[in-house]
């Protein structure tokens, strides 16, 4: 860990197709009631997009920001059943997930889309937070820097303003499964990451990287103690306030220089 902390650590919670519409504003208002006030961490909610305007209502005067967990590059038109970026924001949403393991292996989605979504969100002033991360076969045959390398250029052609933007890097054999990587494991790629940034811009000291991967209390504090860790994106975890509050103020630890390994 550095002594001087040059990124706000970020936690957001992915609650993919889960909660109806009364667990989905008592989740937030949970949340916002354990953690809601705090100023030194970044916290973001992505709940279903139906959910979207009700939560935005219980996270308003919070420092709790509203995500989504994805949107159409598209503005508007014949695309049915999708969600455009100008709509999320007018619905009140400041964050968008781009490019989530599932969205890629369940609904086709390529880094040639991430790339599009990716331009959308920077065009219109939605904070992107894109998602990258090997399968299992591929760590195990040591492709993993092959694989997030191939992933990062495809998603970052042709974008230069990195401001906005927030990493995540999510092992697929490690979302939903109860199996994280190692605090080592993560860090390293990690590390590929912000060197990658480092050949894209100046700032790239300053990018957020986060892990994502059964990201839970018991874990949070030892990868978030890792040099490139900048915060989480967390699924199943964020379904339950209280673990999600540790998790979030696991990262409010290394923002306050604590060190806790
Ligand atoms: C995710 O959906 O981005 C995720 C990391 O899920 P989980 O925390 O459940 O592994």
């Amino acid at each position: 860990m550095t002594d001087k902390l040059l990124r706000k650590p970020l936690v957001a919670g992915n609650w993919k197709m889960n909660t109806d519409r009364h667990e989905a504003a008592s989740l937030a208002k949970g949340v916002v009631d354990s953690i809601g006030r705090q100023y030194k961490a970044d916290i973001v909610l992505c709940p279903p997009f139906v959910w979207l305007h009700e939560v935005g209502m219980v996270l308003r005067d919070s420092n709790v920001s509203l995500g989504a967990q994805n949107f159409h590059w598209e503005d508007k038109g014949a695309f049915t059943g999708e969600i455009s970026g100008p709509m999320l924001k007018s619905v009140g949403c400041k964050y968008a997930i781009i490019g989530h393991s599932e969205r890629r292996q369940l609904f086709g989605e390529t880094d040639a889309t991430v790339n599009k979504k990716l331009k959308k969100a920077l065009d219109i002033g939605l904070y992107p937070i894109v998602c990258l991360g090997e399968t299992l076969a591929e760590r195990e045959s040591n492709k993993t820097g092959e694989i997030v390398s191939n992933q990062f250029r495809g998603a970052f052609e042709g974008v230069n303003d990195f401001q906005n933007i927030t990493i995540a890097y999510e092992p697929v054999w490690a979302i939903g499964t109860g199996r994280n990587a190692t605090p080592g494991q993560a860090q390293e790629v990690h590390r590929l990451l912000r060197q990658m940034l480092k050949d894209k811009t100046r700032e790239f000291d300053k990018i957020r990287i986060l892990y994502g991967g059964s990201v839970k209390p018991e874990n949070a504090g030892e990868l978030c103690v890792q040099a490139d860790i900048d915060g989480f994106l967390v699924g199943g975890a964020s379904l339950k306030a209280i673990d999600f509050a540790a998790i979030v103020n696991a990262a409010l630890r290394k923002c306050q220089g604590i060190r806790h390994f």
